[in-house]
């Protein structure tokens, strides 16, 4: 819009976007002492077994309780902590909290970590992961990472390592937010993922219907063919579950079944799946 404002005005920031970039300075100070101040948390949303019912692994997520602006997403400050190289750190922390956090679970449930391409990227970064690992001493094979397709970084040397690295020990791969990168197929071909997460859009967005439908059922008969899991983000409604389910999806997750939770939580949804045996898991 700079260029239709006229030749002689300045217009390469408008007001919000000046408080914008002051919030982002202001974050990006923050955040280097989030963690030791102990501001940061993770929540917990359960991915359900869509045969079963039963809850099969929690996705962390991480949030930011900050003593003055309040509770920030992720959206917020994820890109933030990446731009400035603090995602490192951060990821780590994210890691090892979550891996603890599963570690005190029933063994059959799995947990699932958001990772950023910069973490793929970052040379030794898998050190870091094997090294949370052992120190919480949980099993790889219960770890999963997701890696979000839109900002999925292509032929990179360090991605492959990384991700061949950890797949070696156990730990699997979910392509996250499905649909909405550019080149969906081609990194189901290079990279070990054995699981898609469809993103939320095909199936709650404003254009689902008879065309979102078919494209989910293909990508759940690939993912057969190719023995991959499908999970089926941002369920809302029984309605949603019921067409994913029929389209061939064999996990699901969203505020339909359970928001993100804090871990006392998350451990209250296992007790009133599992009964007594759960509750002896909390006590
Ligand atoms: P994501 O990995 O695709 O996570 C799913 C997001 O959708 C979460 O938002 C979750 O709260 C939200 N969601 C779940 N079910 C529903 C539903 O039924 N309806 C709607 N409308 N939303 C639902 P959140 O927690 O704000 O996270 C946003 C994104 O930030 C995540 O998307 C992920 O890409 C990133 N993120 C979150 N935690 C981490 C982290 O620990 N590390 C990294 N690198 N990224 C993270
Ligand atoms: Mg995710
Ligand atoms: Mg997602
Ligand atoms: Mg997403």
């Amino acid at each position: 819009h700079a260029k239709l404002a006229g030749r002689n005005q300045i217009a390469f920031f408008n007001p919000a976007m000046t408080r914008e970039l002051a919030r982002r300075k202001e974050i990006e100070s923050e955040l280097r002492g989030a963690i030791q101040r102990d501001e940061l948390a993770l929540y917990f949303q359960p991915i359900i077994d869509l045969a079963t019912g039963r809850i099969r692994a929690f996705e962390a997520l991480v949030r930011w309780f900050h003593p003055e602006k309040g509770e920030l997403t992720p959206d917020e400050f994820i890109p933030v902590a990446e731009d400035t190289g603090l995602i490192i750190t951060l990821g780590n922390w994210i890691t090892r909290t979550a891996a603890r956090a599963c570690a005190s679970w029933p063994g059959d449930v799995h947990l699932a970590v958001n990772l950023s391409p910069a973490q793929l990227r970052a040379p030794g970064a898998a050190l870091g992961i094997s090294a949370a690992l052992r120190d919480t001493g949980l099993d790889p094979a219960r770890l999963e990472f997701e890696v979000t397709e839109s900002l999925f970084v292509e032929e990179c040397h360090e991605t492959t390592v990384f991700m061949e690295h950890l797949a070696a020990i156990g730990v699997r791969f979910s392509l996250d937010d499905f649909g909405t990168g550019y080149s969906s197929l081609h990194y189901i071909n290079k990279y070990p993922f054995s699981t898609i997460k469809v993103d939320r859009s095909f199936v709650s967005g404003p254009a689902t219907g008879l065309r979102t439908e078919a494209i989910i059922r293909a990508v759940a008969e690939m993912g057969a063919t190719l023995g991959m899991e499908i999970v089926a983000e941002g369920l809302e409604t029984a309605d949603q579950v019921a067409g994913v389910r029929a389209a061939g999806c064999t996990l699901g997750q969203g505020y339909y079944f359970s928001r993100p939770v804090p871990e006392h939580l998350a451990l209250r949804l296992l007790e009133e799946e599992r009964g007594l045996a759960g509750r002896l898991l909390a006590g």
